[in-house]
Parts: C-alpha cells; sequence; structure tokens
C-alpha cells in the first residue's frame, strides 16, 4: 500500500491517510486486523483510539496489556449506530430516539447490560459504555470489519491522549499491529461520559452539558466526578479513580489573578515553564520562563484542541516544574479543566507562597 511502512520488526505497519476521505485499502487493511484479533490504532473526531474486536477477549485483554491500563478499568465500546447499541445494552424508548437524532457524535453512554461483550470489555461490571463515533475512519473500520470495536484512548495509562499521529506513533511503534495516521483529532479532547440510568455526567468531554440539555430535554447532574475534584465513594466510573493525563514533568494550575502570574513565576527562570493562552505568554517575555502557547484566549476550542499536545511538548523541555492557566466556563473549557485538574494531581496554587509550598514537594 502506498503511504503506509512497516517498522520494528515489522510489527507494526504505519499507514497515513486523509481522516475526512480515508483509503479504501488501508481501511480494508485495518477491518481485516481487526477481524484477525490484532489491535489498530486510529484517528477519531475526539482522540486516537486503540481498538480491538469488542467480541474477541483475547484481543480485548490484549489492549489492558498493551497500555498498561487497570484491569478493573472497563473499555468503551464502538458501534455504527443506535440499531448495533440496542444489541449490546437496555435503552429506554426516550433515550434511544434521542440518541438516534444525535449519534454520532462525541458522546458515550453508560447504560445496564452487555449483550454478547466479554466480561473483559466490561471489566465485570453489568453495564456497558458505548458510543458512536463521527470519525470517518474508525466509522469506516466499523462498517467494513462488521463488529463493533471496543477502543479506549491511544496512550499509555496515566499519560496524555494522543491527538496526532505521531503521539500514537511515539506510544504504540512496535507494540500493535497497524497504526493509522490521519494527522490532528478535531477536538483534542475525549468524549463526555453520561450515564443513562442516572442522567450524570461521569466525564465532561468534547459534547457540552448545553447539548444533552438541547437532546434529551433534561439538564444533566453533574457533580464534583465531573469537574475531577473527587473520585466517588462507590466507584461509578472506574477509570476516574486512576492518575490520569499527566506528563513527567511536575505540572500545578494557577488559579490566581493572570496579570499577577508572570512576577510569581519570573524568579525561576528557565528552570520553569508556563503554559496558557499566547496573550498570557507575551507576558513573559525576557524572563527566561519557557512559555508554551495553547493558542488564542478568544478560542476555548483551539486552545482545548492543543492542550494535551502541548503537554506531551513540555516533557521535551526538560524544566523543573510547569504551571498552567485555568480554563473558565463552561463547554470545552470545563472538560479541559477536568483533564487539567487529574494532570496535576489536583495541585494548585494562587500566590507565591503557595507555589512555594507546592515546589518544595516536588
Ligand atoms: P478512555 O476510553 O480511556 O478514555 O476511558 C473510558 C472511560 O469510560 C473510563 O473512565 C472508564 O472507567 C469509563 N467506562 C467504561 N465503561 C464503563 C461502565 N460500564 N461504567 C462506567 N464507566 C465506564
Ligand atoms: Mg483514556
Amino acid at each position: 500500500m502506498t503511504d503506509c511502512s512497516k517498522a520494528e520488526l515489522m510489527k507494526t505497519l504505519v499507514c497515513k491517510t486523509d481522516p475526512k476521505r480515508p483509503s479504501s485499502k488501508v481501511m480494508e487493511a485495518a477491518a481485516e486486523k481487526i477481524l484477525g484479533g490484532k489491535l489498530v490504532v486510529f484517528p477519531t473526531e475526539t482522540v486516537y483510539g486503540i481498538g480491538a474486536n469488542a467480541f474477541d477477549e483475547r484481543a480485548c485483554r490484549e489492549i489492558y496489556r498493551v497500555k498498561g491500563r487497570a484491569s478493573d478499568n472497563p473499555l468503551i465500546v464502538h458501534v455504527y449506530g443506535i440499531e448495533d447499541a440496542l444489541k449490546l445494552g437496555r435503552f429506554s424508548r426516550e433515550h434511544a430516539n434521542a440518541l438516534s437524532k444525535i449519534w454520532p457524535c462525541p458522546l458515550t453512554v453508560i447504560v445496564n447490560g452487555r449483550g454478547k461483550l466479554p466480561e473483559t470489555v466490561t471489566a465485570g461490571l453489568d453495564s456497558v459504555a458505548i458510543r458512536c463515533p463521527k470519525g470517518r475512519v474508525i466509522r469506516s473500520i466499523i462498517k467494513k470489519a462488521g463488529v463493533p470495536i471496543a477502543a479506549p484512548s491511544a496512550n499509555i495509562s496515566t499519560k496524555p491522549s494522543s491527538t496526532k499521529g505521531e503521539h500514537a506513533i511515539g506510544y504504540f511503534r512496535g507494540k500493535v499491529s497497524m497504526i493509522i495516521d490521519g494527522g490532528e483529532a478535531d477536538y483534542g479532547i475525549e468524549s463526555t461520559i453520561l450515564d443513562l440510568r442516572s442522567f450524570r455526567i461521569l466525564r465532561p468531554g468534547a459534547f457540552t452539558q448545553e447539548q444533552i440539555t438541547k437532546a434529551f430535554g433534561r439538564k444533566p447532574i453533574i457533580g464534583r466526578l465531573a469537574e475531577g475534584t473527587a473520585s466517588a465513594k462507590r466507584v461509578i466510573s472506574p477509570g476516574t479513580k486512576y492518575r490520569h493525563y499527566a506528563p513527567s514533568t511536575p505540572l500545578f494550575v494557577y488559579t490566581g489573578d493572570r496579570r499577577a502570574v508572570c512576577s510569581i513565576l519570573r524568579p525561576f527562570g528557565k528552570s520553569a515553564a508556563f503554559i496558557g493562552s499566547v496573550e498570557s505568554c507575551r507576558m513573559f517575555k525576557g524572563t527566561g520562563v519557557r512559555c508554551i502557547s495553547l493558542g488564542t484566549s478568544k478560542s476555548v476550542r483551539i486552545r482545548v484542541h492543543s492542550l494535551f499536545d502541548k503537554l506531551i511538548e513540555l516533557d521535551s523541555l526538560r524544566v523543573r516544574f510547569a504551571v498552567i492557566e485555568q480554563f473558565n466556563g463552561k463547554g470545552l473549557g470545563y472538560a479541559a479543566m477536568n483533564r487539567i485538574r487529574k494532570a496535576s494531581s489536583h495541585k494548585g496554587f494562587s500566590d507565591s507562597d503557595g507555589l512555594k509550598r507546592l515546589i518544595d514537594n516536588i
């Protein structure tokens, strides 16, 4: 196939494709691998996924092994449409109707049941997470393979998710059968997870609370679990209890006045990095502090889109610690806040003393 190359002792086939018009040869090769029990890494509209045939217990177990994922953290199952979802879980008529109108989109739902899925996929729970993705590459693979695809985000557990082909290649070359490089994922942040049984958001993501309210005619419940400020006493979504999205560099969230951060960080010079909007970065000119720009403060979508990419880039700067500017507001900014709280292990500060305390504990 053109645009494909074999790497690492012929283990991984790496193929480039246009995510808007995926090459049918590449899609057929991917579907064949999935049906042959192999793992394929591919772009979706949210982030990259590492996928296997959801009915293939052995292949699904391999996802956990390759990612280093805890065995009690279930996988999201990706389907082509509502009909396939109805075979895997139990939906009320209203929920099925609402979903048939909005899917495909970046909304994952949790429902009771698991159809013929092996226990490995749901990590022994009697509920299943189902999503109908919009990305053309994953849709095409599901259609050609004719099976649902179990796929968590394509990252080594605890690390930031892949939003570009090069991230996925960095994590998985030599470890999976095929990687499809489709450039940048549209959103750069994972799907929203809505538990349809309690109508509670378990993880905010690319599909906003406002979009859920409009689609279902009802406001979702949002607790501290969705904010990322607490892990549930009784774990409803196992993934929420693990360290997540974290760069190796110690990261702290700045929650104080935007204009004051420059004088707080100035004494650390080039041993510190700051991650924030291009406008905030301008304040650091001449201070030595390394600044990583997420993009314009006018577009939350642009800043969220570059978040994981910049968290991955951060580790190449080899600074002692990094500070990230908080995201404000609703929608994607709310989802991004959940990710950076976890990426920083909930370590935040708003003044020099607060930062000093955090640095003393590195
Ligand atoms: P990932 O695909 O790696 O972004 O993570 C998928 C998330 O979905 C994890 O946080 C899982 O704990 C969550 N999840 C998957 N299946 C279920 C389920 N049946 N009930 C609750 N949460 C789930
Ligand atoms: Mg993940």
